[in-house]
């Protein structure tokens, strides 16, 4: 049966047919295939990174590429999440809270993905039930099959369309054999059917264990849940085996013999120093060929472009090698031994650091029960600080403690979102001499609430219970700091999380007292970046958003170079970073100005003007 003749003739649920197969306007049959990546034995293997590195290889060859991630929780988004248990939650430009995954697409595919991007059983329930109220399911029982499969078919179909991809690459979040992801493995299980052969590659992760007592690889826990794929109707086509050290012939053979899959097409993805290695390691292993072939992408592969994004990409790879300098970056939170909560920091500081050819340490100081008396200690090998976004009062004390001591010794600063909200707290006590200066996030019935919810923005900008979200326009001054360091630009977009601001009627004391407030929101009082001069402090800089969240190895934020540049400056490795890496072809007022390029920002699954 052809896909054409399937969707047809069985789109609607009726008293005569089981198929329930709902088809989003404009979706083109056989014009976009999938790619589906499963886990197995366990979570944590980093299939978040593989899928990401896998759609990179196919978009390297000028293949339109979708990522979406299937995420087995009832949340309807990520936003409710406790970041120290599942790690950042990442915000994409039209305001979706979702999986720090999404970020890692984001950066390996250097393109800026929205809602259609993000899946969860919350969401896809919430709308199953919704349809149900509207009669919408024609008098039948609303089941898990048809109709929640049904659901998710039409969730992938939806972007297949919106992104016109040639590949929607669908990450199954979990491992086989989970209850939560059960029915996304029996959708795509439902949809490679009816999409016909050729147009479906199923990719099995799995994970070959080398217990020490033993010292060799052992492939029965892999075998054995290969067996749970299978028992849910799904012969993957190409087997990817994690490992620590790369995976034995012998090893592999097993695998494929008892998975039924070719020999050719069982790879081994053993750890590696970086994970942007990974898109080269996966094409020296063929897994690009097998898919292309698998899935009969030949005529629309360009191997010039092909060539092109490899050079780009290698070349920012022996950036991260070979650095010239090194420098030390303090990042002060709460929780700070949990990395995950962090992750997109950590990214962006080592774009910012090889952008300029330096190798960027971090040192973590968790500030809960940090003494003010420690503070020159704790801070003495610290180039560069940064206090990132949080939420409650846990270690504020010791943050606002750093910040005045760096401020004070002129240790370059960024203040990430709560970063920029202490900041003002602590220039409104220490310099302005509002001693009762606070946010009333903090206490409520603060005398000086210099960080307040207003609301008029409340009504505007719907504050209060949900969160001011997403990409937002940022209004620069002309030959501020921060505009310089977007090349001069005057008009750049940030992504923003946040709740609370500064109220604008301490505007006036802050700046009489030196503070400048450089980037504003273009239609409300809402400061977005506020920076000290020059003279002042050599580099003192905050946003209410969160900048790490569009830093790209490709495109690495300007405001993270910034901070890496001045904390090489302030250690004397380099007295003048920027030039330096200019000198050595490092352009960064391209990277920069395409920050500030709404139309990058827009694209589902397009690859945006910088690709
Ligand atoms: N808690 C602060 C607010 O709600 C800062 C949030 C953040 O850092 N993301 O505004």
């Amino acid at each position: 049966m052809t896909a054409d003749k399937l969707l047809g003739s069985l789109t609607y649920a009726s008293d005569e047919t089981e198929f329930f197969t709902p088809m989003p306007a404009g979706y083109v049959p056989g014009r976009t295939k999938y790619v589906v990546v499963f886990g197995t034995v366990m979570s944590g293997l980093g299939k978040g990174i593989f899928s990401s590195s896998l759609a990179k290889i196919l978009q390297d060859k000028g293949l339109t590429v979708a990522p979406i991630k299937l995420e087995g929780y009832l949340n309807r988004d990520s936003g409710t999440l406790n970041p120290y248990r599942h790690g950042e939650v990442f915000v994409l430009d039209d305001g979706m809270e979702c999986d720090m995954d999404l970020g890692t697409y984001e950066r390996m595919l250097n393109q800026d993905l929205g809602r259609l991007n993000f899946c969860t059983s919350g969401q896809i329930f919430s709308s199953v039930l919704e349809k149900e109220r509207e009669g919408r399911y024609l008098g039948r029982d609303v089941q898990m099959i048809p109709h929640v499969t049904g659901e998710v078919k039409l969730r992938l179909r939806e972007l297949a369309a919106a992104a016109e991809a040639d590949v929607v690459f669908v990450e199954i979040g979990g491992t086989a054999g989970d209850v939560e992801n059960a029915y996304f493995i029996e959708a795509v299980r439902e949809m490679s059917y009816e999409e016909g052969p050729g147009n479906f590659c199923f990719v099995a992760l799995t994970y070959i264990v080398q217990p020490q007592s033993l010292g060799e690889q052992k492939s029965k826990p892999a075998q054995l849940n290969l067996k749970l794929l299978n028992a849910a109707g799904i012969h993957p086509h190409i087997i990817a085996c994690r490992a620590s050290t790369p995976v034995t012939k012998k090893v592999r053979e097993k695998i494929a013999l008892f998975a039924n899959v070719p020999m050719e097409r069982v790879f081994s993805m053993h750890d590696c120093d970086s994970v942007y290695v990974i898109p080269e390691m996966l094409r020296g292993g063929g897994i690009d060929a097998a898919v292309i072939d698998l899935l009969g992408l030949a005529d629309r592969v360009d191997p010039e472009l092909e060539e092109t994004a490899r050079a780009v990409w290698n070349d920012y790879i022996d950036r991260v090698r070979v650095a010239e300098h090194a420098v030390t970056i303090g990042i002060i939170g709460k929780y700070t031994t949990v990395r995950d909560s962090y992750a997109s920091i950590i990214q962006a500081i080592e774009h910012a650091g090889a952008s300029l050819g330096a190798r960027v340490q971090l040192v973590w100081v968790d500030s809960s029960d940090l003494l003010e008396a420690d503070i020159p200690d704790r801070l003495k090998h610290i180039h560069g600080v940064i206090v990132p976004g949080g939420f409650g009062f846990r270690g504020v004390d010791g943050k606002i403690a750093c910040i005045q001591y760096v401020r004070e010794n002129r240790i370059p600063y960024l203040g990430i979102c709560y970063g920029m909200q202490i900041a003002v707290i602590e220039y409104a006590r220490n310099v302005c001499g509002l001693s009762y200066a606070n946010s009333t996030e903090l206490e409520p019935d603060c005398p000086q609430p210099v960080i307040d919810i207003l609301p008029e923005q409340k009504k505007i900008e719907r504050l209060g219970g949900n969160m001011r979200l997403g990409g937002r326009d940022v209004v620069l001054t002309p030959g501020s700091r921060i505009s310089r360091l977007f090349g001069g630009a005057d008009r750049i977009r940030l992504r923003f999380r946040h709740r609370y601001e500064v109220d604008p009627q301490y505007i006036p004391t802050l700046t009489e007292h030196g503070m400048i407030f450089s980037g504003k929101s273009p239609d409300h009082p809402i400061m977005q970046v506020l920076e000290l001069p020059h003279r002042q402090h050599p580099f003192f800089l905050a946003t209410q958003a969160h900048p790490e969240l569009t830093s790209r190895p490709l495109r690495p934020q300007p405001m993270f170079v910034g901070l890496v540049a001045a904390a090489l400056e302030f250690s004397g490795a380099c007295p003048n970073p920027m030039a330096a890496a200019t000198a050595r072809g490092q352009n960064h007022n391209q990277c920069e100005a395409r920050n500030g390029d709404r139309s990058t920002s827009s694209a589902l699954g397009h690859t945006s003007a910088s690709a």
